[in-house]
């Protein structure tokens, strides 16, 4: 892959120079936040409810932002220029840095500043992914992750066992259950369509309140769609109309199978392909 320029702590390198400590608590503890925004048309879509997003989850953390949206701004904006980014993705990090040695103890946000990195993901072709017009399979799969999720932390090891209990299976994804309920994706929110209803999950602390998510309930509602948010079970879903879900990266994707069970007709149907039309023209109007 060619050479990109990323970004640590206020310095643009080559990828490969770029360095942070051992005693990163983001390496040792799985101490910090992320956050991924999508670029089209070499802009930034939603960045604005990233950076809500990003400053929510280092507040409910106790992290002091170490950078004024308007920084992160020109950060996400200068790495789009000098990588080349049309399509694709900025991946942020932000982590309670690295004191002088391993300690469960937060250190002194005043003397040990957290550790700030971006780098680009280049995806040419990113919305017109072919997968869109096929949909994807998933399964289901216990959810044992912590209750927090509405943070968005690095502690990523069970969404990627996930995904390969999915790989493992010949499918795409894996959607979580709780108590019998449908969570969410492994890194995407999840959706049915039951006779032109739009079902999701309602916002708690059980899942994370995905930036596209709100978006594409916005346009749904303003489309005149109707939105119910409450929880529903695999089988609901697999019993449902349609079945979608969201994410940055994703936009809005249809699922055509889960568990084995074909949804519909095992094509996407009409509502989703509309609501990922929506999504990408409205906010690659918006994008900045
Ligand atoms: N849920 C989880 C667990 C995620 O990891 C993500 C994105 O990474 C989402 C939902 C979707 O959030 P967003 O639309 O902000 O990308």
């Amino acid at each position: 892959m060619h050479m990109r320029t990323v970004y640590v702590n206020g310095d643009y390198l080559p990828e490969t120079e770029a360095k942070v400590s051992i005693f990163d608590r983001g390496f040792l503890m799985a101490d910090g936040v992320y956050e991924v925004t999508s670029v089209l048309d070499g802009k930034l879509i939603d960045f604005d409810g990233h950076a809500v997003r990003l400053q929510r989850s280092l507040d409910e953390l106790d992290m002091k932002n170490p950078i004024t949206k308007d920084d992160l701004l020109e950060v996400h904006r200068e790495l789009v220029r000098l990588n080349g980014i049309e399509e694709g993705m900025i991946y942020l990090q932000i982590t309670r840095g690295a004191p002088d040695d391993r300690d469960f103890a937060f250190p002194d946000p005043e003397t040990v500043p957290c550790t700030v990195v971006l780098f680009t993901q280049n995806k040419p072709g990113l919305a017109a992914n072919p997968v869109a017009q096929k949909g994807i399979k998933v399964i289901s799969i216990e959810d044992i992750r912590w209750g927090r999720r509405d943070i968005k932390t690095v502690q990523l090891l069970y969404p990627s066992m996930g995904k390969m209990m999915a790989k493992a299976a010949g499918v795409d994804d894996a959607w979580m259950v709780q108590d019998g309920f449908v969570t969410e994706g492994t890194s995407n929110n999840a959706y049915i369509v039951k006779d032109g209803k739009i079902i999701t999950r309602p916002k708690t602390n059980d899942i994370l309140h995905g930036i596209t998510r709100a978006a594409v309930l916005r346009f749904a509602e303003e489309a005149q769609m109707t939105v119910e948010e409450r929880n529903f079970t695999i089988e609901e879903a697999q019993d449902a109309d349609e079945a979608f879900i969201t994410s940055a990266s994703t936009f809005v994707m249809p699922v055509v199978e889960i568990d084995g069970a074909q949804i519909g007709d095992g094509k996407p149907g009409s509502v989703a392909p509309r609501l990922r039309e929506i999504y990408l023209e409205e906010s690659r109007k918006v994008a900045i």
